[in-house]
């Protein structure tokens, strides 16, 4: 890899390892238990939320208004890119759990038929000179017409763990 790849890779992944830090390997401990201590209120109604430290909402009633709220200004078009991107991303992450302990390819018949539309993504990377295609963190190439690879983003390197 050259150096300018390293440094753009540095970039991308910056963001990833830090957000990792924070959220996910400190989190449950450490940084979590600061947030325990903190009253977190429902952000709709601003009542204080019991249980769970992750909880957005105090109840399922709240959290239908708050995104029907703020659904109702997004332009049409946008949600319908953000429900193609999500449900690409679903079916991506569903085969990468299907098939990572396999190292399989696995057949472009198989996406199209689950609803997968190739033309919506997030972003694209060359990475040992095959271009992935991102749906947030999962990717795939396409080996041929008929077979893609899958991947997905890792926060703990720089660059992506392939696998198949
Ligand atoms: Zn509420």
């Amino acid at each position: 890899m050259r150096l300018s790849e390293k440094a753009a890779f540095f970039c991308v992944y910056s963001k990833y390892l830090f957000n990792y830090f924070l959220g996910e390997n400190i989190g449950p401990n450490v940084f979590n238990l600061k947030f325990n201590m903190e009253k977190k209120v429902c952000l709709e109604c601003e009542e204080t939320i019991r249980g769970r430290s992750d909880k957005k909402f105090c109840s399922d009633a709240c959290r239908t208004s708050y995104h029907n709220r703020t659904n109702i200004d997004k332009p049409e078009v946008i949600k319908f890119i953000d429900y193609q991107l999500k449900r690409n991303r679903k079916i991506l992450k569903k085969f990468y759990s299907q098939f990572s302990e396999n190292k399989m390819e696995i057949p472009v018949k198989q996406f199209t038929h689950m609803g997968f539309a190739f033309d919506f993504y997030t972003h694209k990377e060359i990475l040992q000179s095959n271009e992935f295609v991102f749906c947030y963190e999962y990717g795939y190439n396409k080996i041929d017409e008929n077979k893609v690879m899958l991947i997905k983003q890792s926060p703990f390197a720089l660059g992506v763990e392939l696998f198949a």
